[in-house]
């Protein structure tokens, strides 16, 4: 069977390096992004958000490539790529 598209088009974004914003209080702090992010990009911290919810942060090394699956997987829509270069430039 063909697809029509690949599952969210992962292989459109997958190599431009990227960064992780986190609206922190959105969170839930499930872990599935930090679980499921294939460079380990992510992990959990020690903060803990509004709701009382540890929350996940980006590891400084820049691993992320900007595959979008922590994007496409987080249930409560609390985290979003940017690429790298808009990120320095703050937008
Ligand atoms: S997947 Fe979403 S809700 Fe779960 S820890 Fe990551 S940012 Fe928080
Ligand atoms: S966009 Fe991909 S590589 Fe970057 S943190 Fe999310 S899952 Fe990991």
């Amino acid at each position: 069977m063909k697809l029509w598209r690949k599952p969210f088009d992962f292989h459109e974004q997958a190599t431009a390096p990227s960064k992780v914003v986190l609206n922190k209080d959105r969170c839930k702090g499930c872990e599935y992004c930090v679980v499921f992010c294939p460079t380990k990009a992510l992990v959990m911290s020690t903060e803990m958000n509004a709701k009382g919810y540890l929350i996940p942060v980006e590891l400084p090394d820049g691993k992320c490539l900007g595959c979008g699956l922590c994007e496409a997987i987080c249930p409560d829509f609390a985290l979003w790529i940017v690429p790298l270069e808009a990120a320095q430039k703050g937008e």
